[in-house]
């Protein structure tokens, strides 16, 4: 056995669900149940880009799956499977251990199941490709291009807590080795909001998952639905582990910090109950922040009413 089919073999390949074909012929086969849509997405993670060359291979493995589940949460999809394509440089059995062991873990418990990919040698540096396919109501499907005036803002979980952690890796926040050990895990294992998700499917009416920081990603859900927004600082949810920070760091972060993998929606006012009663059953903490309004533009008011502006901006790759 060639030494990439030895690797493939002893590291990539489980056995796959009833149903499908897994690991091992030119296609894996995967069955979607009638009437439903297939929901794709792709997300390529680049050494020295995407993440530090020394950062734990475990953590990688877990987030190089969780980005992508993470779209199919804010699209309100249900996983089906997942392909996974490696270039290393080198065959390193105790990278591939940990990165493998912790890339099944959350395909598991995420019920989406790795059933194939390509694995080839790199000249230098790790590239990740990874592929999820779930399924979702035609219907039901979360896009950008839903909100409506007047409905309200809300986004899951904690904001600020992985920019923190990257500023600090990046030695752009003075060292403290405390504050680090409070925000590493939101930047390293972030949690894909794949329930929540799912249970706002045909109730929310549009959401992305924040991954560039929420002003930007809030944007694309004002740009696709061609309406404005007004966000109130008081009301984001700020990590805990930020409230010895500045204020102004906290805000910036909140707003502008990315790799959060957490989900921002919108919904009509009306539903506001009906929306909690979904992050109720999902286990998660939602928040309203703001509310999409006619007239274009993004205005982040602080308490008293007055608006602020934006320090930094959401991350964007060809800036
Ligand atoms: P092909 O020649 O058709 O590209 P390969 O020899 O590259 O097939 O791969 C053999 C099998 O192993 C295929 O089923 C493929 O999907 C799977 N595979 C290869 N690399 C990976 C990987 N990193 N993770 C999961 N499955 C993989
Ligand atoms: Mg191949």
């Amino acid at each position: 056995m060639s030494a990439e089919f030895d690797l493939i073999a002893r590291y990539f390949t489980r056995p796959a669900p009833d149903g499908m074909l897994g690991v091992g012929d030119d296609c894996a086969l995967l069955s979607t149940t009638p009437g439903m849509q297939l929901a794709v997405s792709a997300d390529l993670l680049v050494e020295n880009r995407h993440f530090f060359p020394d950062v734990a291979p475990d953590a990688l493995g877990h987030k190089s799956l969780a980005v992508n589940l993470s779209d199919l949460a804010a699209m309100g999809a249900r996983p089906l499977g997942c392909v996974l394509s490696l270039s290393l440089p080198r065959v390193d059995h105790d990278w591939l251990t940990a990165f493998s062991g912790a890339f099944h873990a959350l395909a598991e418990q995420a019920g989406c199941p790795l059933v194939g990919g390509d694995t080839v040698r790199s000249a230098d540096g790790i590239t990740i490709g990874v592929t999820v396919m779930g399924q979702v109501a035609p219907d039901q499907a979360l896009r950008r291009a839903g909100a409506k005036a007047g409905d309200d803002i809300w986004v899951s979980g904690e904001l600020g807590a992985a920019d923190v952690a990257l500023r600090l890796l990046q030695g752009r926040l003075a060292p403290d080795a405390a504050l680090l050990a409070q925000t590493r895990q939101a930047l390293e294992w972030p949690q894909p909001q794949l329930a929540l998700g799912q249970a706002l499917a045909g109730l929310a009416h549009a959401a992305i998952d924040i991954s560039d920081g929420l002003a930007q990603d809030l944007g694309h859900i004002l740009a696709a639905s061609h309406c404005g927004a007004e966000l109130h600082v008081d009301s984001l949810p700020i990590a805990p582990a930020l409230l010895g920070l500045p204020v102004d760091v906290q805000y910036d972060a909140a707003l502008s910090g990315g790799d959060v993998y957490q989900l921002c929606f919108t919904a009509a006012a009306v539903d506001a109950d009906a929306v909690m009663a979904c992050a109720k059953r999902a286990g998660v903490r939602v928040t309203r922040v703001g509310r999409i309004v006619p007239a274009a533009g993004l205005r982040i008011l602080d308490a008293a009413g007055a608006c602020l502006s934006l320090r930094q901006q959401g991350f964007d790759h060809f800036s």
